[in-house]
C-alpha cells in the first residue's frame, strides 16, 4: 500500500504534497538521525538537543497559539515560545499577514528602508534612553556590537559581567565565573583564546562591584532570565548606574530576553534605571531573527558611518523581520501586558501547587510575563550560587513527565518558561492538570 504523502514528514527530495506518494513518512527520531547526520547534535543551538535531560528531541512540524505540533503530528502545550521571542504566540495572523506583505515586496535590498526607520522610531518613543537605534540580526550580534561600541567610545578594554548572565555567543562574554569571587581572563568554552576574555572581569549579580577607570562597560541583565528567573535586588541596579557614574563606565542592559516583554519600556523602565546602551533580540522581530543595539546619541554615533567603530550587517534592518518587530510592538499595547502577566502569574501559581501537592520542593519566581522554575529547593534565589541547588535530575524527570503529558518545557533546568495570547484559561486549565500527573509521575519515578 503506498501511504500519501505529508510534505512535513515526507524526507523525499523535493518532496510536496500533490507530486510525491509516500516515498518516506518519518517519525521524530528517523528525522532527527537525519539532521544528526548533516548538523553536529542535529541542532543549530545546543539546548535544543536535549542533552541535559536526556532523550530524543520531537522536531517541530508547525505551530498555532499555545501549541506546536510535532512531525508525528502530535500536539503540545507550548512553554518554550521560541524562548520568548514569540510574544504574541506561534503563527498570530497579523504577523504572518505583515510577513507575507513584506517578502512579497522582496527580501533584502542592501539598501535604506522605511521600515526599519520606523521600527527605531518605535523602539525610541517606548524606550526613552535609546535616542538612536541600529539593527542587526541576532541577540548575540547586538552585544557583540555593544561591546565593541563601549570600548570604543571609551577607549578602555576592561568589561564587567555578572556569574549566571547569559548574553548570547560572543567571545568577549563567554567568560567562565568562580563561586562568590571575582574571576578575571578565564575562558568558558572551548575556542574562546585567553586572549578573548583576557579584560572580561566575573563577579556575582546582585552585588554591585567596586569599579576603576580601566573599566570600558558594565554589561548585566536587569532581571536574569538564563539562570532560571532571578530578580534585582532592591539597589542593585540603580547601584550599577552611580558606580559607572563615578568612573565613566558604560552601563549597558541586556534586555534582548526582558525588552517589550517586561512591559513596553522592558526592565529599565519596571526599575526606572536609564543605562546607556540597551541590547535587544527576540520580542522585537516578531519571531524573525533581529538584534538592536539603542542608547545615548553620544554614545550611538560612535558607530560608523558617524565615528570610528565599525558596523556592518549584508541582512541587517531586514525588510520581513522589521515588518514582523513593527507589528509585534504595535500589539502589544498595554492591556496585551496585563493579560500576559495575569497568564504568567497563572503558570507560576499551577506549576507550584502541582509540585506542591506532589510533595516536590520547588519554586516558580515570576517578573511581568517572565517565569523561572527552581526544582528540588525552595530556597530563595539572588545569584548564581543559589540557582544552582536546582535538582537537575528531577527537572529531568518532570521535564519528561510533562511531555508525556503533552506539555512542552525547556529542555534545560535554568530556561524561563513562557505563556503567549494562546494560553488561554482554557489551556491554562489544561495544563494545571498535566502538571499536577506530571509532577505525581516525576515523583514516584
Ligand atoms: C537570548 C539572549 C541572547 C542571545 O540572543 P540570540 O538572538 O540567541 O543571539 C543574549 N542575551 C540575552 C539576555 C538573551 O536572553
Amino acid at each position: 500500500m503506498i501511504e500519501l504523502c505529508d510534505p512535513v514528514r515526507c524526507v523525499a527530495a523535493g518532496c510536496s504534497a500533490t507530486t510525491c506518494t509516500g516515498v518516506g513518512l518519518a517519525s521524530n527520531d528517523e528525522l532527527f538521525a537525519r539532521s544528526a547526520a548533516a548538523i553536529p547534535g542535529g541542532v543549530n543551538s545546543s539546548i535544543r538537543a536535549f542533552k541535559s535531560v536526556g532523550g530524543r528531541p520531537y522536531v517541530v512540524a508547525r505551530a498555532e497559539g499555545a501549541h506546536v505540533w510535532d512531525a508525528e503530528g502530535t500536539r503540545y502545550i507550548d512553554l518554550v515560545q521560541s524562548y520568548g521571542a514569540v510574544i504574541l504566540g506561534h503563527a498570530h495572523p497579523a504577523i504572518s499577514a505583515a510577513v507575507s506583505r513584506a517578502a512579497a515586496d522582496g527580501t533584502s535590498y542592501g539598501a535604506p528602508t522605511a521600515r526599519e526607520m520606523k521600527l527605531a522610531e518605535a523602539i525610541r518613543e517606548r524606550v526613552p534612553s535609546c535616542e538612536r537605534v541600529r539593527f542587526m540580526n541576532s541577540g548575540t550580534e547586538a552585544t557583540s556590537t555593544a561591546v565593541r561600541l563601549a570600548r570604543g567610545y571609551t577607549g578602555r578594554d576592561r568589561l564587567v559581567i555578572f556569574h549566571g548572565n547569559f548574553h548570547g555567543a560572543t567571545d568577549a562574554l563567554l567568560a567562565a565565573g568562580g563561586s562568590g569571587v571575582a574571576t578575571l581572563g578565564i575562558p568558558g568554552t572551548a575556542g574562546v583564546p585567553a586572549g578573548a576574555v583576557g579584560e572580561t572581569l566575573v563577579v556575582p549579580y546582585n552585588v554591585v562591584p567596586t569599579l576603576d577607570e580601566t573599566v570600558a562597560a558594565v554589561i548585566v541583565e536587569p532581571v536574569a532570565a538564563n539562570m532560571g528567573v532571578v530578580a534585582p535586588i532592591d539597589g542593585f541596579l540603580s547601584g550599577l548606574r552611580a558606580e559607572c557614574d563615578r568612573v565613566g563606565a558604560v552601563l549597558i542592559f541586556d534586555e534582548v530576553i526582558t525588552g517589550f516583554r517586561l512591559g513596553p519600556s522592558g526592565a529599565q523602565g519596571r526599575y526606572n534605571v536609564r543605562p546607556d546602551l540597551t541590547t535587544f533580540g527576540k520580542v522585537i522581530g516578531g519571531g524573525l531573527p533581529i538584534g538592536a543595539v539603542g542608547g545615548r546619541r553620544e554614545i550611538m554615533e560612535t558607530l560608523s558611518p558617524l565615528g570610528p567603530v565599525f558596523h556592518a550587517g549584508t541582512l541587517a534592518g531586514n525588510p520581513i523581520a522589521t515588518a514582523a518587530g513593527l507589528t509585534a510592538l504595535d500589539l502589544l499595547t498595554d492591556d496585551v501586558y496585563v493579560e500576559l502577566e495575569r497568564r504568567a502569574t497563572r503558570l507560576a501559581e499551577l506549576l507550584h501547587d502541582a509540585c506542591s501537592s506532589a510533595g516536590l520542593p520547588a519554586h516558580f519566581p515570576h517578573v511581568g510575563t517572565l517565569v523561572g522554575a527552581f526544582i528540588g529547593h525552595d530556597s530563595p534565589v539572588v545569584n548564581f550560587d543559589d540557582a544552582r541547588r536546582t535538582d537537575e535530575s528531577m527537572y529531568a524527570r518532570l521535564f519528561h513527565a510533562m511531555l508525556a503529558e503533552r506539555v512542552a518545557m525547556a529542555p534545560g533546568a535554568y530556561e524561563a518558561l513562557f505563556v503567549g495570547l494562546g494560553h488561554d484559561d482554557q489551556v491554562l486549565s489544561d495544563l494545571a492538570d498535566a502538571a499536577h500527573r506530571a509532577a505525581a509521575d516525576a515523583v514516584a519515578h
